[in-house]
């Protein structure tokens, strides 16, 4: 018999993956998790029946939601990734050559605990001396910590559960505080086609707290509508002010220094969302 999973993108539009096995499905105390074994996009994180990343496309997240900011801060020493619990991000954040210190806050044990197991090539990086893994609340954590992180990045799930709180401004005005005086902020922030009024008022928010707030986008095909933004807030760095040439070489495959100052050129109907 054949089985298909399915994520219901919104009530009338689905995107569907033929599954091989199911690895793991457990109720964690904070969401429904489960790995499945895909035919065409291999070994699949699933939360809340969200498609959180997938072995094969899972790079273009990752490196897009570390690297633009990485590079436009001038020396990041010390980064914080909220969420993120798959260790993805903390993979791409390592490969910058001035990162000393990574923290990684994520809610949810479980998704560390099974990502490690099951995801190696994602999760690896979590066990590098450089990093320091906390099981917590973001929210919390950000309030806690003042003057601290050169850069900090939201890899959350979307706004239901406990992520609700990572959407709002005073998520933001504490990330501000939180970051060292020229520090710089990235979040992931959904599809333009489906969450049109969330990029909307994520964009108003942190406009009243950064003084520089850009917006880019990258495809990635197991996410809703394959189109995906990013908003960034700065209180110095400018990343459209970025050479070329000030980029570290690293070993990526979709974020390249040429690539830095396309990803934010946004189609029409996206800048005009952000007016
Ligand atoms: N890349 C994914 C996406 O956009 O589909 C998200 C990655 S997933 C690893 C996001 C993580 O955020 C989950 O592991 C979840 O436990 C974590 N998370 C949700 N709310 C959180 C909170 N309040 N504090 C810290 N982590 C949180």
């Amino acid at each position: 018999m054949e089985l298909w999973f399915t994520e219901k993108q919104t009530e009338h539009f689905g995107i569907t993956a033929k599954v091989r096995e199911t690895l793991v499905r457990e109720q964690t105390q904070y969401q429904d998790l489960a790995i499945i074994d895909t035919l065409e996009f291999g070994r699949m994180l699933v939360l809340d029946d969200m498609v959180m990343t997938t072995e094969k496309d899972e790079f273009v997240y990752h490196e897009m939601l570390a690297h633009p900011a990485l590079a436009t801060h001038p020396n990041p020493r010390r980064v914080l990734v909220v969420g993120g619990g798959d260790g993805g991000v903390i993979r791409e954040v390592l490969k910058h050559p001035d990162v000393e210190k990574a923290v990684l806050v994520d809610i949810d044990g479980k998704v560390i605990e099974y990502s490690k197991r099951f995801l190696p090539g994602i999760a690896g990086a979590l066990d590098d001396p450089r990093v320091e893994v906390l099981v917590n609340d973001g929210y919390m954590h950000i309030h806690d910590h003042k003057n601290e992180y050169d850069v900090i990045m939201v890899d959350s799930t979307e706004p239901v559960g406990p992520a609700v709180q990572l959407f709002t401004r005073g998520f933001y005005q504490g990330i501000y505080e939180a970051l060292r005086e020229d520090g710089i902020f990235v979040a992931q922030t959904d599809n333009p086609w489906f969450k049109a009024e969330l990029i909307k008022s994520v964009n108003r928010d942190v406009r009243e707290v950064f003084p520089i707030v850009r917006v880019y986008t990258a495809n990635i095909p197991t996410y809703p509508s394959g189109m995906w933004t990013f908003t960034m807030g700065s209180k110095k760095y400018d990343p459209l002010e970025v050479e070329e040439s000030a980029i570290p070489e690293m070993d990526t495959k979709y974020y390249s220094p040429r690539l830095h100052r396309a990803c934010f050129v946004l189609p029409k109907f996206v800048e005009d969302l952000l007016k």
